[in-house]
């Protein structure tokens, strides 16, 4: 039996502390524990009583490196570098990897695929269920409307969220480019336009403010109808329960790069 033991990265963040909690309370699941940045204030507290649950003896750690040693996946959602260097660490030491981490640069990217050579890793902007059906009806939306009706993805966030259009809004776009048969890097409109819509352009609006979790609404408006595909996400423990339900698919998987099209069967 492969090792399925879970260690999560930045498990004193927003979505850390949720991870671990959905880890503790889902039957069969294991922890190994859990890391922050070196000098970070959570570094040494128990990691049950950070998560809101009680204590459960493993203190939250300073480098990824000990915990790699008895994990068999790690759960990452910290920031594009800690993500980038961390798949390293992982498939040197053969160690699964579920990476939630938005705003990834290209050259991220392109270690993270790297990574993936030697061991499964499954990437998501979103790790929710109801927006990768989302996805899948946005790019059969895009197919069957042509360019008469123009393509508008709004996203809503809370007031901490650093980057901007999110992880989620960027993958809608990318289905609705799909449906489309084109590449978004060469219709996404600036976020900041000004001036006629083009057509054929795919365009994103951002809001950021107070606590909330997560809007995304696509919307296609033609001159005589619009149609608007939206889902709301009501609490992150949604985003925690797919990245746990990742990481158990995760092992025993070949190498390669994932999405959690393929976690939930959608394709
Ligand atoms: P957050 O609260 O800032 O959590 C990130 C955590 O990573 C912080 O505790 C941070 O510590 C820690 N960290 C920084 N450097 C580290 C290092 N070298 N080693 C270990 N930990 C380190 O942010 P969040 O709201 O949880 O979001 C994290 C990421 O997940 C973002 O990119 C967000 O967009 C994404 N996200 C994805 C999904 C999805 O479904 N895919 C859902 C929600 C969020 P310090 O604060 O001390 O620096």
């Amino acid at each position: 039996m492969p090792n399925s033991s879970i260690l999560v990265a930045g498990a004193g963040g927003r979505m850390g502390k949720a991870i671990v909690a959905e880890i503790l309370r889902t039957p069969g699941a294991s922890l190994a524990g859990g890391f922050e940045r070196p000098g970070g204030p959570d570094i040494g507290k128990d990691i049950g009583v950070l998560a809101g649950l009680d204590a459960i003896g493993l203190a939250v750690e300073d480098a990824a490196d000990n915990g790699l040693s008895r994990a068999g996946v790690l759960i990452d959602f910290t920031t594009p570098k800690v993500s980038a260097e961390n798949a390293k660490a992982a498939a040197a030491k053969g160690v699964a990897h579920v990476i939630g981490t938005t705003g990834l640069a290209s050259d991220d990217e392109a270690t993270i695929a790297e990574a993936a050579k030697s061991v499964p890793i499954v990437k998501s902007g979103n790790m929710s269920v109801g927006v990768n059906v989302l996805t899948a009806l946005v790019e059969q939306a895009a197919k069957a409307l042509d360019e008469s009706f123009d393509i508008e993805i709004f996203e809503a966030h809370h007031r901490a969220k650093v980057d901007a259009p999110s992880g989620t809004a960027q993958m809608l776009g990318h289905a609705a480019a799909r449906g489309r048969g084109v590449e978004l890097a060469d219709r996404q409109a600036p976020v900041d336009r000004s001036g006629a819509r083009k057509t054929g352009d795919i365009g994103f609006s951002v809001s950021r403010g107070g606590g909330i979790v997560g809007v995304h609404e696509v919307s296609f408006a033609g001159m005589q109808e619009v149609i608007t595909l939206s889902h709301s996400a009501i609490d992150r423990g949604l985003f925690a329960k797919g990245a746990v339900a990742a990481a158990r698919w995760a092992v025993g998987k070949p190498p390669g790069l994932y999405s959690m099209r393929d976690v939930l069967g959608l394709g």
